[in-house]
C-alpha cells in the first residue's frame, strides 16, 4: 500500500514552528517513500473560527516549500478536505458506533458534570465521566431515552470505553504503548449542537482519506487509545502512528509565546531565510547524521526516518537558527540581496545608488545573522558619523594617536590607489618607521570613520567607502577632536 499522511492543523491565525515541523516530517515521510501528503483542515470548533486563518496557514505552509499533493486548495480524490464541509459524514458515523452499542446517548446539564468533578476531586480521583451514575442511555433504561429523544432533550453522543482491561498500541517513534482503560475518558463524539468533536472527525476522515501513517505532536498522545478504540469499534484498520516530541524553551518549559516567537510568520518577518528555517525545524528532534547541520530539503527527503526521531523533547535554540541563517546569508548573492534591498535603502535615505550598496553588503554580510539586519548594521557606510563610542574614543583617542594621525591621513591623500592591501601597507610602514603599534591606528581608523567599535575589516570598509568620504569623515572628526 502506498504512503499516505496528513497535515491537520486547526486554524487558529497563525502557524506555530511546531506546526511547521509537523508538516515538514509528513512532508519528508511522504516524499522518502514516493507517497502523497495531504493537508486537512480541522476546523470543527467553530466556535474558534478565525478570518483568514487557513488563507495564512497555505501562505505561510507554501512559502516553506511545502506543496501538498491533496488539499482544500488543489481538491483530490478524497475530499472535500475541510471538515466542516463533511459533518452529515461525521454524524452518520458516529450514529453507526450508537447502532453498534460503541458509543451511548447521554443528556447531563453542564452543571451535573461539574458536580461529578467536584465529587469526583474531593476522593481524590482522576475526572473521568462516570458512566455508572449519571444521567445516560444505561443508566436511566431504554424506555426513559426514547422519552428523552422523542423530547428533543439535549443529549451528546459518548464512546464507550471499556471499564477494565488495556488499550495498546504502537507508536513509530515510542514503541510499544499500553494504557490502562479506566483511565480513558468516555469521550464526547457528537456534541449537543449536533457537531462532531475533534476526535471523531479525525478517525473518520484519516480513515476515508486512506491515511496509512498518523504523525502528529506528543500533546495527541493521549488521545490515540481513544481513537485506536474507535478504529477497533468501526472495525477499520489503524494506521500507524508516530507522535513527535515536544519543543521546549531554553528552560525546558513547553515552548511556549511568552518567551520568544512561535509563529512561522514571525521568523520570516524577522529576515530569517525560509532555506534555513526549514532545515533548522527538521532537527529539532532529529538528525541524519552528526557531523553537520546544513541539508537541502532533497537531502533531508532522503536520510528522513521516522525511527531515528527522538523521544525526548528538543529545545528550540535561537542561537543556532541565526547562525544557521547566516549559513545561508553568506550563499545568496550580494547582487540578489542589493536587489531586495534598494528600495528600503533609498525609504530610508541611506542610499539610491545600487552598484555601491551591494559592495556594502559583500562587505559587511558575514557580520550579520539575518538580511534585515544588513542595512541597520551598515548604516554608518551611507551616513557619516557624528556620533562617536565614548569608550572606544577613550581608549585609542591618545595624545600619541593625535600626533601621527595627520601624518597618514596625508599619505592616504596622496596614495595612488585606494585598495585595502595599499591602505593596509601605508600604516604598516607608518607603524613600522615611527615604533607605533599597527593596531593602534587601525582601530583610530575605524574610529574616525565610522564611530563605532565593531565592523567589517577596517582596510575593506576604507576601500569601499572610497577616499574622498574616508578623507572628508576624518576631517570632520579632527576638526571635533584633535
Ligand atoms: N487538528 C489537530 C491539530 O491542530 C490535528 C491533530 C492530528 O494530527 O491528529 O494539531
Amino acid at each position: 500500500m502506498s504512503v499516505r499522511v496528513r497535515f491537520a492543523p486547526s486554524p487558529t491565525g497563525y502557524l506555530h514552528v511546531g506546526g511547521l515541523r509537523t508538516a515538514l516530517y509528513n512532508y519528508l515521510f511522504a516524499k522518502h517513500h514516493g507517497g502523497k501528503c495531504i493537508l486537512r483542515i480541522e476546523d470543527t470548533d467553530r466556535t474558534r473560527f478565525v478570518e483568514g486563518a487557513v488563507e495564512n496557514l497555505i501562505r505561510s505552509l507554501r512559502w516553506a516549500g511545502i506543496e501538498f499533493d491533496e488539499s482544500p486548495e488543489v481538491g483530490g480524490e478524497y475530499g472535500p478536505y475541510t471538515q466542516s464541509e463533511r459533518f452529515d459524514m461525521y454524524r452518520q458515523y458516529g450514529m453507526e458506533l450508537l447502532h453498534k452499542g460503541h458509543a451511548y446517548y447521554a443528556f447531563d446539564t453542564p452543571e451535573e458534570l461539574d458536580a461529578m468533578r467536584e465529587r469526583q476531586q474531593k476522593a481524590g480521583i482522576a475526572p473521568r465521566y462516570d458512566r455508572t451514575t449519571m444521567r445516560n442511555q444505561y443508566t436511566l433504561g431504554e424506555a426513559e431515552t426514547a422519552r428523552l429523544m422523542a423530547d428533543n432533550a439535549p443529549h451528546v453522543i459518548r464512546l464507550k470505553v471499556p471499564l477494565a482491561g488495556e488499550i495498546k498500541f504502537s507508536d513509530l517513534v515510542r514503541g510499544e504503548i499500553v494504557v490502562p482503560a479506566r483511565d480513558v475518558d468516555d469521550q464526547i463524539l457528537l456534541k449537543s449542537d449536533g457537531f462532531p468533536t475533534y476526535h471523531l472527525a479525525n478517525v473518520v476522515d484519516d480513515h476515508f482519506m486512506q491515511i496509512t501513517h498518523v504523525i502528529r505532536g506528543e500533546e495527541w498522545l493521549p488521545s490515540t487509545p481513544k481513537h485506536a478504540l474507535m478504529y477497533d469499534a468501526f472495525g477499520w484498520e489503524r494506521p500507524a502512528f508516530a507522535h513527535l516530541p515536544l519543543l521546549l524553551n531554553p528552560d525546558k518549559s513547553k515552548l511556549s509565546k511568552r518567551q520568544g516567537d512561535v509563529a512561522v510568520e514571525d521568523y520570516r518577518d524577522k529576515g530569517y531565510f525560509k532555506e534555513a528555517l526549514v532545515n533548522f525545524v527538521p532537527l529539532l528532534g532529529w538528525n541524519p547524521t552528526s557531523d553537520r547541520e546544513i541539508f537541502s530539503m532533497a537531502e533531508m527527503i532522503e536520510t528522513f526516518r521516522l525511527e531515528k526521531v527522538n523521544k525526548a523533547g528538543a529545545v528550540f535554540d535561537i542561537q543556532k537558527l541565526d547562525w544557521m541563517n547566516n549559513e545561508y546569508l553568506r550563499l545568496k548573492p550580494s547582487a540578489e540581496l542589493a536587489d531586495a534591498l534598494i528600495d528600503e535603502a533609498c525609504e530610508k535615505g541611506l542610499t539610491d545608488n545600487k552598484a555601491y550598496l551591494e559592495q556594502v553588503i559583500t562587505l559587511v554580510r558575514e557580520r550579520v545573522h539575518k538580511v534585515n539586519e544588513l542595512l541597520p548594521f551598515a548604516t554608518y557606510m551611507f551616513q557619516q558619523p557624528t556620533e562617536f563610542d565614548e569608550e572606544y574614543k577613550a581608549k585609542f583617542w591618545t595624545d600619541e594617536a593625535k600626533q601621527h594621525i595627520p601624518k597618514i591621513i596625508e599619505k592616504f591623500r596622496h596614495a595612488e590607489s585606494f585598495d585595502h592591501t595599499t591602505l593596509n601597507g601605508i600604516v604598516k610602514e607608518y607603524a613600522k618607521e615611527s615604533g607605533v603599534k599597527m593596531g593602534v591606528f587601525a582601530n583610530v581608523l575605524r574610529l574616525m570613520t565610522t564611530g563605532k567599535q565593531v565592523g567589517a575589516g577596517v582596510f575593506e570598509t576604507l576601500e569601499t567607502l572610497g577616499k574622498e568620504h574616508v578623507l572628508a569623515r576624518c576631517e570632520y572628526f579632527l576638526g571635533r577632536f584633535a
